[in-house]
């Protein structure tokens, strides 16, 4: 960015000092040809300036971030001298540098189903049971 900012500096001092030696006869020196190969590059800069597409990112960044906001938790090394905030994702390795032991750990993700809703009737669920239990002994 720092060295971006003095190679287009430069450029423009050399087009500048380029346009005033082209003009100086026609413009009156050098130095006026100069001043005028600055302001002209200012004018087309202006005018041709790119245009920034950061709304469209912004707005990309902003749903990833939340996302990512969503799955941070506090993750705890196996030292147990640490505790991190960290995304963890279910379709992911989620492998960790621990920053006080060191040591690289994994976070694994048990889950299951409850079900919420009431049984329709106790009678269906225990004959489902029966059969499931004559299923296996077969
Ligand atoms: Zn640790």
């Amino acid at each position: 960015m720092y060295k971006q900012a003095i190679f287009a500096v430069l450029i423009t001092i050399l087009l500048a000092l380029g346009f005033g030696y082209v003009v100086q006869e026609f413009i009156g020196g050098i130095s006026r040809g100069f001043v005028a190969g600055i302001i002209i590059q200012f004018i087309l800069f202006m005018i041709y300036r790119p245009k920034k597409e950061e709304p469209v990112n912004n707005e990309a960044d902003e749903a990833l971030n939340t996302v990512i906001d969503l799955q941070t938790t506090l993750v705890e090394c196996p030292c147990g001298k640490n505790k991190m905030y960290e995304p963890i994702f279910l379709n992911k390795d989620n492998i960790f540098t621990c920053s006080t032991c060191g040591s690289k750990f994994r976070v694994e993700i048990a889950y299951e189903s409850i079900l919420l809703t009431e049984p329709i009737s106790l009678v269906n669920v225990f004959d489902n049971l029966r059969e499931k239990e004559k299923e296996l002994a077969d």
